[in-house]
């Protein structure tokens, strides 16, 4: 990683290479640990975050869920990323906010210690996304299942809930695979490791509903707004593997993939084998609107 500009830790901007913790901070042991991921994009008109506010909204409903008491109102924590993005140079990055339960006493309960928040950029580059960017990416379904909302509240990102998708992504690249996808315990799909899922069939776009444990997607969203708003649709509904291996077009959606094309899952091709023409079309759309392009999503973008 290119260690440029600072990092935002508890109101200071230190430098990138400064910005350190204890060992025993109680989220390294416990995983008590809530983040977020988001874009700046650099457009025409100058750097934009991509749907700031609904990304303020994620991050301060994940520390609820897990009693964090925030030091800082979201009009702070909103500040503060302009500040940690404007302070980098780059015109393009990827925004990493984070909340934790910091350094105090040692043992389980975490409420005890105060919640740290951070702040850190870094140059966005294409990495693990550029499979289904461009060629599709080649899915396995993974042997872990996905934990659900009877274990962890999975409406937070949270930290502890990474393990399981890290263990379902690490499962997928030794096997040759670029991604995985997981299943709930229902056996209904859930989604990527990182990203949200969709299916088409004859010409039928489908999702799986939030209940099937996938995380509550800024991009699904927008990705659904935006068919909606060019007349289309999209049905919320319980998705199996079959689903899967039967799709005409399968794509995945999230704030690193953006849109990102399946063309195959476990040893099956999906349609064609090639990126279908909703996904081509609705990676064209999503890129107008996160630069700018497209007029009537202007809101969504924070210029700074
Ligand atoms: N599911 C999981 C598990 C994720 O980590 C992400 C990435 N944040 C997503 C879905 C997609 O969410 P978003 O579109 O808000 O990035």
């Amino acid at each position: 990683m290119k260690e440029v500009g600072k990092i935002w830790m508890n109101g200071k901007l230190v430098p990138f290479k400064d910005a350190k913790v204890h060992v025993l901070t109680h989220a390294l042991h416990y995983s008590t640990s809530i983040f977020e991921g988001i874009r700046c994009y650099d457009t025409p008109s100058g750097s934009a975050i991509f749907r700031l506010p609904e990304h303020l909204d994620r991050f301060f409903k994940s520390a609820k869920l897990y009693s964090m008491k925030m030091q800082f109102t979201k009009k702070e924590i909103s500040d503060a990323i302009i500040k940690t993005v404007k302070a980098s140079g780059l015109k393009e990055s990827y925004i990493r906010p984070l909340a934790y339960y910091g350094y105090g006493t040692m043992g389980l309960t975490p409420t005890e210690n105060k919640v740290d928040v951070s702040i850190a950029c870094w140059e966005w580059k294409m990495g693990e996304s550029k499979a289904g960017k461009f060629s599709g990416a080649k899915c396995k379904m993974s042997s872990w299942m996905k934990i659900d909302s009877r274990s962890q509240p999975m409406q937070a990102k949270a930290a502890s809930n990474y393990a399981n998708a890290a263990l379902a992504r690490m499962e997928a690249l030794e096997n040759g695979y670029d991604e995985a996808i997981m299943l709930n315990s229902h056996g209904n799909v859930a989604e990527g490791s990182a990203e949200n899922i969709f299916v088409v069939k004859d010409d039928i776009i489908q999702t799986p509903p939030l209940s099937a444990g996938g995380l509550e997607g800024i991009t699904r969203d927008s990705v659904i707004q935006i068919i909606e708003e060019n007349s289309g649709f999209v049905i919320e509904r319980d998705l199996e593997r079959d689903d899967l291996y039967s799709a005409d077009e399968i794509f995945m959606t999230g704030t690193a993939a953006e849109v990102k094309s399946v063309t195959q899952v476990d040893k099956v091709k999906i349609g064609n084998g090639k990126m279908g023409n909703i996904t081509k079309a609705l990676q064209k759309s999503f890129s107008d609107v996160v630069m700018g392009k497209d007029e009537r999503f202007l809101p969504w973008l924070t210029f700074i």
